[in-house]
C-alpha cells in the first residue's frame, strides 16, 4: 500500500462543492505539486489533509492509519502557508521549539532540537531574533524549521514562495527541495506556477474547477497533456 492513499475525497461549503471525487497515492519521500488556477481547490484540499477542514465524503490514509476523522494535531503533519504564520512576540527559538513544548518535551531538549532545525534551514545565529527583525525569506525558513521540528509524516506547503521576490524565491525553493531529499520527506507542495512545478516534483497533480485533471511526471504532464485545458495551463512555460 501507498504511503499516502486519499480515496473519493469531497468537500462542500454550504451548497458550494469545493472538490469531490479526489482520488491519488503518495509513495514515501515523493514530492507532489498540486498545481492549478486561482481558485481550483488547492488550499481547501491541503487543509483538508491537514485536518483544518473537516470533509464531507472519502477516505485520508498515512501508512496504513485511516487519519480522516483525526484531530490536526494527532495527525504529524507539518505545514507552512504563504505568509508566515509566526508567533511575533517570540524569538525565532522560540517559534521553532513551540510545537514540542506542546507535545510536552521539556524546555532543554525542545531547544536543543529546534536549535538543530534551525541550522538545517541555515539560519544559524538568528536563533534571539524577532520575526519582525527577519527578512521575509529567512521568515519562511522559521516556518519551515518549525514544521520539520515536530518529525511529521507528511509536509505541507501553501504557496510559501509566492510573497517573496524573484531571487529570494528561488534560492529558498533550491533548500526546500534540497532538505526535502535529504530527509526523505513525503511532501504535498502547492502552487500555481507551472516553473515551480515543473523544477521540484516528482510528480504533478494539476487541478481545474474541484478535480484532478492529469497526474504524472512534469515531463509527461508537459508533453502529453491529457486534455486542453491541462495543454495552454502548462503551455506558457517561462
Ligand atoms: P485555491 O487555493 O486553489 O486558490 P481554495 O481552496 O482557496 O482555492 O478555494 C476553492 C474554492 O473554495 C473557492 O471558490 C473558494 O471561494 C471556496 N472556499 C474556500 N474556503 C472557503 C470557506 N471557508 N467558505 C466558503 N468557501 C470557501
Ligand atoms: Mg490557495
Amino acid at each position: 500500500m501507498s504511503y499516502v492513499k486519499v480515496s473519493q475525497l469531497a468537500k462542500r461549503f454550504g451548497d458550494v462543492t469545493v472538490f469531490e471525487e479526489i482520488d491519488f497515492t503518495i509513495e514515501k519521500g515523493e514530492f507532489i505539486t498540486l498545481l492549478g488556477p486561482s481558485g481550483c481547490g488547492k488550499s481547501t484540499l491541503l487543509r483538508s489533509l491537514a485536518g483544518l477542514n473537516q470533509v464531507d465524503a472519502g477516505e485520508i490514509w498515512v501508512d496504513q492509519e485511516n487519519i480522516t476523522k483525526t484531530a490536526p494535531q494527532s495527525r504529524e503533519i507539518g505545514m507552512v502557508f504563504q505568509s508566515y504564520a509566526l508567533f511575533p512576540n517570540m524569538t525565532v527559538l522560540d517559534n521553532v521549539a513551540f510545537g514540542l513544548k506542546m507535545k510536552g518535551i521539556n524546555k532543554t531538549e525542545a531547544r536543543a532540537e529546534a536549535k538543530r532545525m534551525i541550522d538545517l534551514v541555515e539560519l544559524d545565529g538568528k536563533e534571539q531574533f524577532y520575526p519582525r527583525e527577519l527578512s521575509g525569506g529567512q521568515r519562511q525558513r522559521v516556518a519551515l524549521a518549525r514544521a520539520l521540528v515536530v518529525k511529521p509524516r507528511i509536509l505541507l506547503l501553501d504557496e510559501p514562495l509566492s510573497a517573496l521576490d524573484a531571487k529570494i524565491r528561488k534560492s529558498l525553493r533550491q533548500q526546500i527541495l534540497t532538505i526535502q531529499r535529504e530527509l526523505n520527506l513525503t511532501t504535498v507542495f502547492v502552487t500555481h506556477d507551472q516553473e515551480e512545478a515543473m523544477l521540484l516534483s516528482d510528480r504533478i497533480f494539476l487541478m481545474n474547477q474541484g478535480a484532478i485533471v492529469q497526474q504524472g511526471k512534469p515531463e509527461d504532464i508537459y508533453t502529453k497533456p491529457a486534455n486542453e485545458f491541462v495543454a495552454s495551463f502548462m503551455g506558457h512555460y517561462n
